[in-house]
């Protein structure tokens, strides 16, 4: 795990202040009713636990916006140009998901603004189907640029991506989060991409922290790029952004739903349009130094629980890029206590609350207290210092 070097209390960071109270402990007749029971989340920002938490101003734009009939398209163009303005992007769109925004992105990378070309994807007649990737930065969201035709190409040095471009290339993907697995740092990758007429996309989508990442790999040149919108940004779980080139988000649009074709299927409501907007608004206004401190506080309860636990370590860490927010990771030997990361966080999972956390190697678990809410930090401190007996 990669630690940022530099860290503290005066970064700046981290989501809406307002969210929800709600814990896991709290009834919910809802979940109840369909026999899901809510978990502590001590993963963080991720699709398989829900996301994150909608603040309640979010919530109640959904809400509004469901009230109504709307020209959907004209709807997707305003929210579009006023997250452009508020994003410092030459142009924005909202689409279903980080990983729908690079479908639609893709799409209009290959078919250069054509519309005939649009139609035929997945066909690669006459298209510039080849996308060109480092072989670090693989995603595992290969197959959302496959689907539009794609075939990645992949590259390790600098020498290979100048030969890897020809006149099949339609795209270069950079994983935001690889930045420093690569070889071709971003802007290097963006310059090439300039210099060869090959529109660069990058995918961002859990980076939105500190909030400054919202325009800084715009502002850097990359053509197109991608945040979730129900990840840091605390908007609608089904939703994400496209920023970019104006030309290329003009292009982005009639992949996607209501159009027919390649995104058809990845529909963006009037509720997400909306809820997203409302939810970038107010993550450019939150206070992320106090959020942030909220975080640290939450890390030394969970330290400060397994404090005196014999053969058991903890320590701050805060990763590089992506979900940068101060983190707890909980070291032993597992010979030495007879319990393997596997055993202890099956434990977590199987109590009641269910406490889900990482498991980053032999004796290590890694715990975000992000979206972590009320006593929840607590209670995950009090149940590892069961577990670990101290
Ligand atoms: C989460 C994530 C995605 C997918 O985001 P969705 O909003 O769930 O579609 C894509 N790329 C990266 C790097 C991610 O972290």
């Amino acid at each position: 795990m990669r630690t940022a070097a530099v860290a503290g209390a005066a970064a700046p960071l981290a989501a809406g202040a307002a969210s929800h109270e709600i814990t896991a402990l709290a009834p919910s007749p809802l979940y109840a009713s369909l026999g899901v029971k809510p978990v502590i989340n001590g993963v963080g920002v991720v699709t398989v636990l829900g996301g994150s938490i909608m603040p309640p101003e979010v919530v109640r734009a959904m809400e509004e916006a469901g009230r109504f009939f709307i020209p959907l398209l004209e709807l997707e163009r305003k929210v579009g140009a006023r997250l452009a303005e508020l994003l410092r992007a030459p142009a924005a769109m909202v689409t279903c998901g980080a990983a729908s925004a690079i479908t639609v992105g893709t799409a209009a990378c290959l078919s250069q603004g054509d519309a005939a070309k649009l139609r035929q994807l997945p066909g690669r007649d006459g298209i510039r189907y080849e996308v060109i990737q480092q072989k670090t930065h693989r995603s595992g969201y290969e197959h959302q640029m496959e689907l539009c035709g794609a075939k990645v190409v992949t590259v390790e040095t600098r020498a290979e991506l100048d030969a890897a471009i020809n006149e099949r290339t339609g795209m270069m993907f950079f994983l935001n989060k690889a930045e420093h697995d690569g070889n071709i740092k971003a802007e290097d990758w963006v310059k090439v991409g300039r210099e060869r007429g090959v529109p660069t996309m990058n995918d961002a989508a859990s980076d939105a922290t500190p909030k400054e990442n919202l325009w800084k790999y715009t502002k850097l040149g990359f053509d197109l790029v991608i945040f979730s919108g129900g990840k840091a940004l605390r908007g609608p779980q089904a939703s994400g952004l496209l920023l970019g080139r104006k030309d290329l988000i003009e292009a982005s649009y009639p992949a996607m739903s209501p159009y027919g074709g390649i995104g058809r299927g990845m529909k963006v409501g009037k509720e997400e349009l909306c809820g997203l907007l409302a939810a970038v608004e107010l993550y450019l206004k939150a206070d992320h130094a106090a959020e942030w401190k909220r975080l640290e506080a939450r890390v030394a309860t969970i330290r400060g629980a397994l404090k005196g636990a014999r053969g058991v370590k903890t320590e701050r860490h805060i990763p590089v890029i992506a979900n940068e927010v101060p983190h707890v990771v909980v070291n032993w030997d597992e010979a030495a206590l007879g319990m393997t990361s596997q055993q202890v966080q099956e434990r977590l999972m199987k109590g009641e609350p269910s406490i889900h956390v990482q498991r980053p190697g032999e004796g290590k678990l890694l715990i975000s207290v992000w979206m972590m809410r009320g006593d929840e930090p607590r209670i995950t401190g009090g149940r590892l210092r069961e577990i670990f007996g101290a």
